[in-house]
């Protein structure tokens, strides 16, 4: 009945990154290492995440007609993702540039370009794409009623999965539409405000369900994550990995979550199997370089 298990609408950037001994101040030049192309943005992340793992998956975005978007276009199917929905021009590829010390603390400074020409007339125009899919899943690097436009055209029975990042506050359309929403600490704390939020994630579970999701997921890093719903609250233990490099992990959990719920599984069931693509991801360097198949996710446990 669906032709995707996965419909992504969201961003895709060129990771431009530059390894320096010290980040330069402001009218300062310092010299760096070769520079490292990488595709990346939350949206392209997702989709080859889920791909990878042997999901029927789709991307709706923007890029630009040049380099930087052909390299993405690439990496799509590369990893089985289809990018029939990938739309180019209008603007250069979204960039980010990214300068990391041997500390591996970094700066960066992300130029959306394409990923905010990526209209709510170019949603409604992709409508038969994203009343073709189980679960449509977004994230917010892409303008907000773009996003919300989506949500429109969802098909009956089918799922939306919103990674609010970079987080600002919902209306309340969206809000509605989430099942689950999926925030980390950062991301709960700016959609609850300030006196929203209480100490514990328990809390923030709970006071972003009162928001209106039907379901909410948190994720705690190295800690795991935590889901609620109207079933209740429950925690997701992590896998103990030896992490190298935690880029992407949140995007590989979203797509692995929202897949496996559209495969039928239950929200702890779909959270714990996440948990276990996130814990592959962060062994491995870069983001969709990172990602790992079904049967490697399989070998880290049940
Ligand atoms: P991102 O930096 O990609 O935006 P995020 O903050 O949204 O990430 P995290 O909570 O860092 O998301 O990671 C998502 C999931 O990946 C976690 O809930 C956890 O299951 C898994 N994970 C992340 N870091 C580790 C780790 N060090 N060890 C084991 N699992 C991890």
């Amino acid at each position: 009945m669906y032709d995707y298990d996965l419909l992504v609408v969201g961003s895709a950037n060129a990771d431009l990154v530059i390894g320096v001994e010290r980040r330069p101040a402001a009218g300062e030049t310092v010299l760096g290492s070769d520079l490292a192309v990488h595709p990346g943005g939350k949206g392209a992340n997702q989709a080859v995440a889920a791909a990878r793992l042997g999901a029927r998956t789709a991307l709706l975005a923007r890029v630009g007609d040049d380099a930087h978007g052909r390299l993405l276009l690439d990496s799509l199917r590369a990893a089985g993702a289809d990018p029939a929905g990938v739309l180019a021009g209008g603007a250069p590829t979204g960039v980010a540039l990214i300068t990391v010390d041997p500390s591996g603390d970094n700066s960066i400074v992300v130029s959306p370009g394409a990923n905010g020409r990526l209209t709510p007339d170019d949603v409604r125009a992709a409508a038969p794409l994203i009343g073709s899919a189980r679960v449509v899943s977004a994230q917010l690097e892409i303008p907000l009623e773009s996003v919300v436009e989506a949500v429109r055209h969802l098909a009956p029975g089918s799922r939306f999965v919103l990674n609010p990042s970079p987080p600002r506050p919902l209306p309340q359309e969206l809000l509605d539409a989430c099942d689950p929403l999926i925030v980390n600490e950062h991301e709960a704390k700016v959609i609850l405000g300030e006196d929203g939020a209480g100490d514990a994630p328990e809390d923030w579970a709970r006071a972003l369900l009162a928001r209106g999701p039907r379901s909410v997921v948190v994720t705690l890093g190295g800690e795991g994550a935590l889901v609620a719903s109207a079933q209740g609250v429950s925690r997701v233990p992590s896998v103990r990995v030896d992490a190298v490099d935690t880029t992407g992990a949140g995007d590989a959990f979203t797509a692995a979550l929202a897949w496996r719920l559209g495969a039928g599984a239950s929200l702890p069931e779909a959270a714990a199997y996440a948990a276990r693509v996130g814990a592959a991801a962060v062994t491995r360097r870069g983001a969709q370089e990172s990602y790992p198949t079904a049967a490697e996710v399989d070998a880290l446990g049940p």
